[in-house]
């Protein structure tokens, strides 16, 4: 099933992702994880590549195996920053002989050490989304930065390079974790503004690792609100705890997005089936 058919269909939209194993020796675990998490019935669920600890190899399998097992449609993530042609088409080919037709086309992160840009294949998201169009009927997802790309000098650039994202096909785009919904509410005003139509899904991580995301921000630009900070500070160091107060947090955001009139939301569920049934028990009346 093509996601834009379940944008299209008005209702909330509720999806989780997760990310394969690194390791062939990890894989069962993996798909044991993922499929209780796709037993909760969200939208759809997403499986990185070759991130978040996990590699490119096993993403198509954990996606076919949560859309047989479950029969929860999948949005196959897709990088091409250290990709040639070549290996783009074998993993288009992968996708359509497995039965997957959504794609998060994706640039990735650029590699230390990787060889000059000009050497590459693909210069940017939206080359690779040009491209996979002239290879197959896939539905196309894209990423964005409400808080701005980390590389583009301000955020009027960064939503133009956007903009040709879309124009080049991307279908819909899921945003970068943001911990303050304001900041999620002025990005989409912004690129209404500049004539960015496609549906957007919120990216919310519930946060159960709090030393971790102080780290992640630093290095992402993210804000935390001082609202967050304080949760950190005092629960960071009680695991338990900390998950409880993330999961809650993450739960009110989602709420008062809904309650906003933003109906994707895209929960970076990290393999985490006891997160993410949390969150869905939380919303068991809402959605
Ligand atoms: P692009 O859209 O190419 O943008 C990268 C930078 O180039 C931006 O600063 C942009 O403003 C600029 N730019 C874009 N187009 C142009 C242009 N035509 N001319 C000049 N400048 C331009 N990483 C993984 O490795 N695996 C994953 O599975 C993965 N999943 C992700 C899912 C989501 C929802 C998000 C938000 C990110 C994900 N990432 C993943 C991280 C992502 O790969 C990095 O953030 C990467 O640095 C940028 O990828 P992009 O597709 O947004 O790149």
């Amino acid at each position: 099933m093509k996601l834009t058919e379940l944008f299209a269909t008005g209702k909330p939209v509720l999806s989780f992702e997760v990310f394969p194993p690194k390791t062939t020796d990890k894989i069962e675990s993996v798909k044991k994880a993922t499929e209780e998490i796709a037993a909760l019935h969200p939208a759809f669920m997403s499986v990185t590549y070759g991130a978040g600890g996990g590699t490119s190899a096993y993403t198509v399998a954990i996606a076919k195996n949560i859309q047989e097992t479950q029969k929860v449609p999948t949005l196959a993530h897709l990088t091409c920053v250290s990709s040639t042609r070549e290996q783009i088409d074998h993993q288009l080919s992968l996708l359509v002989e497995n039965g997957i037709e959504n794609i998060m086309a994706l640039r990735g992160d650029i590699p230390e050490g990787a060889s000059a840009p000009e050497e590459w294949s693909f210069q940017h998201a939206s080359e690779l989304i040009t491209y996979i169009k002239t290879k197959g009927d896939f539905c196309i997802g894209g990423a964005c930065y409400p808080e701005g790309h980390p590389e583009s000098a301000n955020q009027r650039e960064d939503i133009q390079n956007l903009k040709k994202k879309v124009e080049a096909g991307c279908d819909f785009l899921t945003t970068q974790m943001f911990f303050d919904n304001n900041i999620l509410y002025n990005f989409l005003y912004k690129i209404r503004e500049a004539g960015i139509q496609v549906p957007v899904a919120a990216g919310i991580m519930p946060v159960t690792n709090g030393r971790q995301i102080a780290r992640i921000c630093r290095i992402s630009g993210n804000a935390l609100p001082p609202r967050f900070k304080q949760i950190i500070d005092r629960f960071a160091d009680h695991p338990a705890a900390m998950k409880q107060a993330g999961v809650a947090f993450a739960t009110e955001q989602i709420i008062d997005l809904l309650a906003n009139g933003v109906e994707h939301i895209h929960v970076y569920s990290m393999n985490k089936p006891d997160v993410a049934a949390k969150i869905m028990d939380n919303l068991s009346k809402i959605l």
